[in-house]
C-alpha cells in the first residue's frame, strides 16, 4: 500500500507495538503491520488491533516483562 503521508512504498512488518488498553499501556511484541519504507508511518488492520484487545481483555498474552514507566514534561533549554 502506500502511505498517506508521504506517498513511500510500504511493506509487511512484525513491529513492537505501543498500545493503551482500559488506561492501561502495553508494549505488544510481534504485531503485524505495513511499516513505510520512506517515513516509518505504521498502519495496522481493525482485526489485528481488535484482536490484541480480545486477548488483552481475556489475559490471553504472556507477560515477558514488567516495568516502570515515567511521565515527564519536556522542557526544552533556551540557548
Ligand atoms: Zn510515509
Amino acid at each position: 500500500m502506500r502511505c498517506e503521508f508521504c506517498g513511500g512504498e510500504t511493506a509487511r512488518r512484525k513491529v513492537r507495538k505501543i498500545h493503551w488498553f482500559q488506561r492501561r499501556l502495553y508494549l505488544i511484541d510481534e504485531v503485524e503491520a505495513q511499516v513505510c519504507q520512506e517515513c516509518g508511518e505504521r498502519y495496522y488492520h481493525a482485526t489485528i488491533l481488535d484482536a490484541i484487545d480480545e486477548a488483552l481483555q481475556l489475559g490471553n498474552l504472556i507477560i515477558k516483562e514488567n516495568f516502570q514507566v515515567q511521565v515527564v514534561a519536556f522542557q526544552p533549554v533556551m540557548a
